[in-house]
């Protein structure tokens, strides 16, 4: 029995990580499912799983969870705020944690899961952006074991040789080629980006997702963010990763070796697939999927990004060359923006115009703590507001 911690309970992955566990009772006990602002999403879930604790993001949320769960007879104990996620994510009773929270907030309990040795299944990729080489070596002294969820790296992983070390060298990997639909403005006429609202950007046309997430696949930063990904996690050199557009996704990425093979994993789009990938790995079970028809699809392309008009996806690639904290600057520019333009404060072309500007002004420095990370993050968020609030004065 494999007991699991879900950090994000209440979002699109948590929600589809508890589908895959409840197919599978045997395997899985669920230990802690937590969420930011959801109360009654997780008090159902809670009725559902029966975990042993429950966190959320307030006092008054975690007031609220419990007056719920009393009158629902279901003794879940309720705790809130980062340490209590922290600890979940850390407890000896846990095997697994699922990291789900979206953004810089899932930094501190992913990473006290990788130093406790936990097994992590990281969806959480904002994390690994900020604190990149210090969380695979928190993760490798603590032997935690590593597992991406997000589809991409899911595929890679699968596609990389059983034997792959930490670094491509001597593994006759030549290229990492990371898929991207390209999102809802693939083909759109550049000059009307400008008007398109939240509802239009968060409109994927093959993934079902989150609200952040999903308007970073319309800038491609999502890809951006996911190249920066990919460098940490197969411990690849830049200019091995290569993005190219899919607009079917069916291929969630590619590895190409020097003997001119090119191995690549399919499915329909659903982050079950991945999800119970990594649950069970390296055994297979049944995620709910249905099995892909290539003959439905009939027809698989491929193109070359534009950088035109995807300027977010040059500005990640910018920020992994210049290395240090610069990318927890791009991440935390881009986690503000995005809100704004959410939130109507600014229009979808200013997103990447206030990440240039935020990454331009602030000199970056060595991220050789978290703290030190954790101190870019902040001053990054202040520059990005103020200069969103002298764009909507
Ligand atoms: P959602 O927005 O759907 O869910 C986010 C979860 O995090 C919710 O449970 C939310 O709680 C919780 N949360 C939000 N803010 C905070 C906070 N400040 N502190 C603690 N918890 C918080 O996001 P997704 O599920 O789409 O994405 C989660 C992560 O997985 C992201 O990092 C994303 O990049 C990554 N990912 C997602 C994919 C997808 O298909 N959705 C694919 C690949 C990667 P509440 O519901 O109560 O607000
Ligand atoms: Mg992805």
């Amino acid at each position: 029995m494999q007991r699991i911690t879900i950090l994000g309970a209440t979002g699109s992955i948590g929600v589809s990580t508890l589908d895959v566990l409840a197919r599978h009772p045997e395997r899985y006990s669920v230990y802690a499912l937590s969420a930011h602002s959801r109360v009654a999403e997780l008090a159902a879930q809670c009725e559902q799983f029966r975990p042993a604790r429950a966190v959320v993001g307030t006092a008054a949320a975690a007031a609220e969870l419990a007056a719920l769960l009393k009158g629902k007879g279901v003794r879940t104990e309720v705790e809130y705020g980062e340490a209590a996620l922290c600890a979940v994510a850390s407890a000896a009773e846990v095997d697994t944690v699922m990291a789900a929270i979206v953004g810089a907030a899932g930094l501190a309990p992913t990473l006290a899961a990788a130093r406790a040795g936990k097994k992590v299944l990281l969806a959480n990729k904002e994390a690994l952006v900020m604190s990149g080489q210090l969380f695979i070596d928190a993760a490798q002294q603590a032997g935690a074991v590593l597992l991406p969820i997000d589809s991409e790296h899911n595929a890679i992983f699968q596609c990389l040789p059983a034997n792959y070390g930490r670094t491509p060298q001597g593994s006759g990997v030549a290229k990492i080629l990371l898929t991207a639909s390209g999102g809802p403005f693939l083909t759109r006429a550049v000059e009307t980006l400008d008007a398109v609202t939240p509802e239009q950007a968060c409109k994927h046309p093959n993934w079902a997702m989150g609200r952040k997430i999903s308007v970073d696949s319309a800038t491609m930063m999502n890809k951006g963010l996911e190249v920066i990904e990919a460098h940490w996690l197969f411990g690849a050199p830049t200019d091995l990763i290569d993005v190219v557009i899919h607009p079917q996704s069916v291929i969630h990425s590619m590895v190409s070796y020097v003997d001119g093979s090119v191995l690549a994993q399919l499915g329909n789009p659903d982050m079950r697939t991945p999800i119970a990938h990594a649950l069970a790995y390296p055994e297979r079970i049944a995620s709910g999927v249905a099995q892909l028809d290539l003959t439905q699809i009939a027809t698989l392309q491929f193109e070359r990004p534009d950088y035109q008009r995807f300027p977010c996806l040059a500005l990640a690639f910018d920020a992994l060359r210049a290395g240090g904290t610069a990318p927890a600057l791009l991440n935390a520019a881009n986690e503000v923006a995005v809100q704004a333009f959410l939130d109507l404060r600014i229009g979808f072309r200013q997103i990447d115009r206030v990440i240039a500007h935020v990454v331009e002004a602030l000199p970056h420095g060595a991220a050789d703590s978290i703290e030190a990370v954790m101190a870019q993050d902040a001053l990054a968020r202040a520059a990005a507001e103020r200069h969103i609030d002298g764009l909507t004065r």
